[in-house]
């Protein structure tokens, strides 16, 4: 009954909630757990992105 969705992750490696955070950075369309997460992207994409921490995979991620 799923449609065949590619495992994506929020930016904590957590499951996509039901009610989704998202937000485009260069073309890819990014999940987060939450707001809080997406300002934290916000305030700093860069180093967000390069933290080990968060684990936004854009190998993974929706083209948008
Ligand atoms: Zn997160």
């Amino acid at each position: 009954m799923n449609s065949q969705k590619k495992s994506l992750k929020t930016c904590c490696g957590g499951d996509i909630p039901d009610k989704q955070v998202t937000t485009i950075h260069k073309g890819k369309k990014l999940y987060f757990c939450d707001t809080a997460c997406l300002n934290l992207f916000d305030k700093n994409p860069e180093r967000f992105l390069s933290s080990t921490h968060f684990r936004l995979d854009f190998e993974n991620l929706e083209d948008a």
